[in-house]
Parts: C-alpha cells; structure tokens; sequence
C-alpha cells in the first residue's frame, strides 16, 4: 500500500504514526471516560503544525495535498476519533473561508487558524435542522452595518473550546454562512456529555441571542450559505471522517488480532476458530477497500478532478459502514471483555456509530450515490 504513496507522503504517514502512537493514542480511553481533549495535546497539535497543515502557505499554513490530509486524518483516526474530530470542523471552517472568505476575512482568520492560535467549529445543525441544512431557522438581520443573529445550534464539535464559529442561519434570501467570534455578547455554549461516540470532542450546544457581528463577517453572499460555503466544507468534512473510519479499521483489526492470538477457548487460540477468522478476514478486506477508495478520493482531489465529489462520497459512505462493520467485530471477537471499560474496542464501536450520523448519515450517501451512479452508467442513447 505504501508503495502507491509518493516519497514524501510515505514519510509524512510515519511521522503522523509516531505522533499518534505517543502523543495520543496512550490517553485516547482515558479522555474518552473523562470526556474531554486536555488543551495540552491541542497546543501541541498547533505547535507541531497539524492543524494548519491544509491551509495556503501563504497564510501560514503547511499547504499540504490532499493525500497527505488524508493519511493525517487516518493516523489521528487509529488513536482517537475525537482527535481525528478536531482536524475535521477545524478544517473544514478554515476550507470555508479559503474558498469563499473575502480577502480581508483571510487575512484575519487563516493565520491564526494556520497556528491553531484560533480554534474553529462549524454550528451549522440545529434541534430541528439536521441532515437537511437548509432548514436552519436561526434567523440573520440586518441592524445597520451589522449582522443580528438569534437562534439555537446543537451538536457543535469542539464547540466547548472553539474560539471561532461558522454559524448558518438563515436571511430573507435564504441559507447564509457568518463568522462569529466567541466572545461575542450573546453566544453561550453549553456542553452535551454522555454521547455514544467521540466523547472527548467537547461537543456544545450554542445559543446566539440578540448576536452582533459586524457586516465583514459574512461568508459569500446571503443565500449561498448551503450550496457553497457548507457544500465545500461538508466535502472535505466527509474526506477527513472518511481517513478517520480507515484509522478506526485499523484500530479494529490490530485490537482484534491480537486478541485472537492470546486468547484460547476449546484448547486453542480463537484464532484458529473458523468463524473468527472469518471476521478478521472481513475486516482485512473492508479496511484495504476503505483505504483504496479514500486514497482514490485524494488523487482526484489533488488533481482537481470534477469525479473527486463522487469518489469522497463513495469513500466516506464505505468506510464509515466498514467501520461499523468492524468495530462490532471487533467487540464480538473480545467477548465480554469488548462490552468492558479495559479494551479501546467498546470505544471504537461507539466512534464508529457517529461517524454513519456525521458529514452525511449513511442513508444520505444510499439516496445521493445513485444519482452519480444514473450519470456514469447512463445508455449512450440517455445521455
Ligand atoms: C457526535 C456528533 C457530533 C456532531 N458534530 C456536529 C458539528 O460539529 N456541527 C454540526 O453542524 N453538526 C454536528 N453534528 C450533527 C450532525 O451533522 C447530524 O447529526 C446529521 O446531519 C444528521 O442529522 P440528525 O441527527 O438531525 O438526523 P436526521 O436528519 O433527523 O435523520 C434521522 C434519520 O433519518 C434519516 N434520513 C434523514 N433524511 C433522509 C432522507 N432524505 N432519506 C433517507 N433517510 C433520511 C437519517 O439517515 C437518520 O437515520 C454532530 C452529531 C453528532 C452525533
């Protein structure tokens, strides 16, 4: 597999490795019972520049490709899909703002979110808007040369810490993008613990009332807040989760072959039980597939191929439900001690029923894939 990697990515995926396997991936049960993400490892992702790595080097950022993202993602993903989660809204609001940010919005916003000095979360859901974006009923008024915002955003990740957010609300021309700083008078967040999955991700409810921004802090025009800024940061939400499902698949199948290998039962290894062979064997292939196709979805997207949209789509879906599909393996193969609080796979399985809810469920892609699926296989005599 390394071998379809460049030199540089190969390199770049052993160190992503040795930063998870120290830093991270030690403490990844430990925060997750405690259900937070110390600010330490926070400072120390930004200190090493893996939260910026995406962003123009121009503004300060590593201006890394897509590829590299990706296997970043795959490596925080193995350690902890909170972590992994960071990268994620972090990314995709400072994606937003490279791709429809005003000049001067990009000048304030990248550097800082380049240096992790700023983090940013992404408040586009609401009690009542969930995969239906469009939704949204927060409302956005004009007050003079100011923005007015009030409504209620749920299921904010990182939005506990985050000291930027991309807010969409809604204007008389529909679905718009704002850049809300966090002490802004009348933004308050409040945590939601005891989620099923990525515990640690500081998750929060955010209540905006009587909300003022100034007029620079529009994302696009009015009325583009869902067709372009949060189409374009969904896309590469879904490429990073998607990286992170492949870490979890790896996370499984390592967990699970080691078990297997010291484990015995009937007076020999389960590992020599057919059926849990044939687990592993499942999970081998699903995480080899998921690999390829996100791998598949980097190339396109560094070689700005339109196919890139379909290829992140496909890639996510599949590596999101291989997860799953692993992850409950996973437990199954651990027996009681995979339903306990001393192996990482009870947490990987509620990881890994987040990851088919976010950046599209599952039954999002089923609906959406066969629309591109109508396109590239449509007879001649339909196109
Ligand atoms: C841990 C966690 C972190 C999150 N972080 C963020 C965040 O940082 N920012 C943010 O904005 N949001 C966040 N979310 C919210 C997430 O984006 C939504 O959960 C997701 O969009 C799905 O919306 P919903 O939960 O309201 O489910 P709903 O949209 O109500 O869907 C419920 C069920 O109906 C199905 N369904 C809905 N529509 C269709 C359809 N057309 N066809 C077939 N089936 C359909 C869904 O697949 C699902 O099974 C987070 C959620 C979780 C759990």
């Amino acid at each position: 597999m390394t071998g379809a990697l460049t030199a540089e990515q190969t390199q770049a995926q052993k160190e992503f490795r040795a930063f998870a396997d120290h830093h991270i991936a030690p403490h990844a049960d430990t925060w997750h019972r405690e259900q937070r993400t110390p600010p330490e490892i926070v400072r120390l992702l930004a200190d090493e520049g893996l939260l910026g790595l995406p962003i123009a080097r121009q503004y300060g950022g590593g201006g890394c490709d897509a590829v590299t993202l990706g296997l970043l993602a795959g490596e925080l993903g193995r350690a902890c899909s909170s972590v992994r989660s960071l990268l994620t809204v972090h990314t995709m609001v400072a994606h937003a703002i490279e791709r429809w940010g005003s000049r001067a919005q990009k000048e304030t916003w990248l550097p800082r979110l380049a240096r992790g000095e700023t983090i940013a979360a992404f408040a586009v859901s609401e009690p009542d808007a969930g995969s239906d974006a469009s939704g949204v009923t927060t409302r956005i008024t004009r007050d003079g040369d100011d923005w007015r915002i009030d409504g209620h955003k749920r299921w904010t990740t990182y939005g506990r810490t985050a000291g930027l957010f991309l807010v969409l609300g809604r204007t008389a021309q529909g679905p718009t993008a704002l850049l809300v700083e966090r002490d802004t008078p009348g933004l308050r967040t409040e945590p939601i613990d005891d989620l099923i999955g990525i515990r640690a991700s500081m998750t929060a409810d955010v209540h905006l009332e009587d909300c003022r921004v100034p007029g620079g802090n529009l994302l696009a025009r009015p009325g583009l807040g869902v067709s372009h800024v949060v189409g374009a940061a969904l896309d590469l939400g879904r490429y990073t989760v998607g990286w992170g499902c492949v870490g979890i698949l790896d996370a499984c199948l390592e967990a699970a072959v080691d078990y297997a290998g010291r484990r015995r039962q009937f007076g020999s290894l389960i590992k020599e039980h057919q059926l849990v062979r044939r687990m592993i064997s499942d999970m081998y292939t699903d995480a080899r597939a998921a690999r390829l196709l996100c791998l598949e979805a980097g190339r396109l997207r560094d070689a700005r191929d339109p196919g890139a949209l379909a290829a992140t789509s496909t890639a996510k879906y599949f590596a999101a439900t291989a997860a799953g599909r692993a992850a409950a393996n996973a437990v199954q193969i651990h027996g009681a001690n995979g339903c306990g609080p001393d192996y990482p796979v009870q947490r990987y399985l509620g990881d890994s029923r987040v990851m088919e809810i976010i950046e599209g469920s599952a039954q999002l892609h089923q609906v959406g894939l066969a629309e591109y699926a109508f396109q590239d296989h449509a007879p001649r005599s339909h196109r």
